[in-house]
């Protein structure tokens, strides 16, 4: 089944849009893009972008537009980017989804897909403080909700779990803040382009993906292709 469209997952950290969009992803055969992964990426490897975002990134703060755009427009020219693509947490603002238009439009994409997953401020708080991550192999374990067998310790591969500057409650706080005040206006931007739909992101992954695909469907009904 292709899906022939760019798809975007909107919601604060925690919201549980990376899960679905993992799981979409790999339903659909298509990439999972996240900016927060590719400047992680671009961190690691100490590219120029990444040197420009690291201290940004610290801090909680967000990253400039001319930097996560240059990024969005090289990943999808990308061959793996031809049959479609899921953006988590991508756009922010406006002026980010307008930019991102443009590059579909460049790119022989029609309008995108958009979800937003609603989710109470208290429950976000709770599971992204619970976050913690194996230092070893990157996997994640929340302390309320997915616990590992031992504590502060890895059950794949025994490694050290650490909690990543970026989950830290103030840095949480202050990236939920932000995500108020530079992000809801995107939810009235799609909604005018009649492309914007809502899922509960309270409710448990498995009825979130249930929704999910119900949306799709109703999407590839109305324009004939998924
Ligand atoms: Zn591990």
């Amino acid at each position: 089944m292709a899906l022939n469209r760019a798809m975007i997952f909107l919601g604060p950290p925690g919201a549980g849009k990376g899960t679905q969009a993992n799981r979409a992803a790999k339903r659909y055969g298509v990439p999972h893009l996240s900016t927060g992964d590719m400047l992680r990426e671009a961190v690691a490897q100490g590219t120029e972008l990444g040197r420009s975002a690291k201290p940004l990134m610290e801090r909680g703060e967000l990253v400039p537009d001319n930097i996560v755009m240059g990024m969005v427009e090289e990943r999808l020219a990308r061959p793996d980017s031809a049959q479609g693509f899921i953006f988590d947490g991508f756009p922010r603002t406006v002026p980010q989804a307008e930019q991102l238009d443009k590059i579909l439009a460049r790119r022989g994409f029609g309008k995108p897909l958009v979800v937003e997953f609603h989710v109470s401020p208290e429950t976000l708080l709770h599971r992204v403080s619970g976050r913690w991550t194996c230092s070893v192999g990157g996997e994640t374990y929340n302390i309320y909700e997915r616990p590992p067998k031992v504590p502060g310790i890895c059950d794949v591969d025994g490694g050290k779990l650490i909690q990543r500057s970026d989950d830290s409650p103030d840095i949480v706080r202050e990236r939920l803040a932000a995500y108020d005040r530079k992000t809801k206006p995107l939810a009235d931007y799609y909604r005018q382009h009649g492309v914007l739909e809502t899922v509960d992101g309270s409710k448990g992954v498995e009825e979130v993906s249930r929704e999910l695909n119900e949306i799709f469907a109703r999407a590839a009904g109305r324009d004939g292709h998924l």
